[in-house]
């Protein structure tokens, strides 16, 4: 039996998860082979209400549901119509980005257009995995772009050791109004060229992390106006719960992190984010 970690100390100002995959944390989904995280997440049982629950009693008062497949996005999008606080984002990950055939980013494109889905991703590059090759990662990154565009839906980006690249295709297809790196991984100078470019960043687990200097200087000039907090629960849980699951009532971890990096009371930092929200996703 897996044994979930301590909840933190509760924010005073209410904040929301801007990117969770809560069909992997419900164990819905089977478990990709060789991935204890999502076993151990999927050993949990956890529900959606008592993950709303938990990370309710902690003022993580909503969440966006991210699939990466076109079960996933179904699954979560379905979730995101049947729960109050809850919307969804839809999409091809790079991962599995020779999935993202014609039909099936048609489909991602009827999902998209649901009132409760409020983002396209997770899409982007990837190029620390060779699952799908350079070129199918690319053309789905581009489709799922004028995806975004034509349902004005934001723009949720996986980038990972992918930045300049994820940058150029941005700037060459004509970036959506709102853009989000997810689970930001660049560094200040990374951070210094979203926030030229408008797009926001959200941040994770790993800027918790103690070798992880980088991560915390480019929270440090990312401009609060622009960021977002995030899990990437059942993944990437914050100090001190590396190698447990995460879930969306981890983030108080997170979020003090950040507001310490950024020298401001987390409540102000709350309020940040929760402004940033509605701008990215729209009233909740
Ligand atoms: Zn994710």
């Amino acid at each position: 039996m897996s044994k979930l970690p301590a909840a933190p100390e509760p924010l005073s100002s209410p904040v929301f998860d801007s990117h969770c995959h809560l069909d992997i944390m419900v164990g819905n989904r089977q478990a990709s082979s060789g991935d204890p995280v999502a076993q151990a997440a999927q050993a949990a049982e956890a529900s959606v209400h008592s993950i709303l629950a938990d990370a309710r009693a902690v003022g993580v008062t909503r969440l966006v549901a991210i699939g990466y497949d076109l079960t996933s996005s179904r699954w979560n999008a379905d979730a995101a119509a049947g729960q109050e606080g809850v919307y969804a984002g839809v999409a091809i990950h790079p991962n599995e980005a020779h999935a993202a055939t014609p039909e099936a980013l048609a489909e991602i494109e009827e999902l998209a257009r649901r009132p409760e889905v409020r983002a396209v991703g997770e899409t982007g590059l990837d190029y620390y995995r060779d699952w799908a090759s350079k070129d199918d990662q690319h053309a789905s990154f581009r489709a799922h772009i004028e995806i975004a565009k034509r349902t004005g839906k934001a723009l949720v980006i996986h980038d990972r050791e992918a930045h300049d690249d994820v940058l150029k295709v941005l700037a060459d297809e004509g970036a959506p109004d709102v853009v989000v790196f997810h689970s930001f991984s660049g560094d200040a100078e990374m951070a210094k060229k979203c926030a030229e470019a408008g797009y926001f960043m959200s941040f994770s687990g790993p800027v918790t992390y103690k070798n992880a200097h980088y991560l915390r200087e480019a929270a440090a000039v990312a401009p609060p106006e622009l960021m977002l907090v995030e899990t990437d629960a059942p993944y990437l849980p914050p100090v001190p719960h590396r190698g447990k699951p995460n879930a969306p009532y981890l983030i108080p971890l997170t979020l003090r992190c950040l507001a310490e990096v950024k020298n401001v009371h987390p409540d102000r930092l709350c309020e940040a984010i929760s402004a940033n929200g509605v701008t990215v996703f729209g009233e909740w």
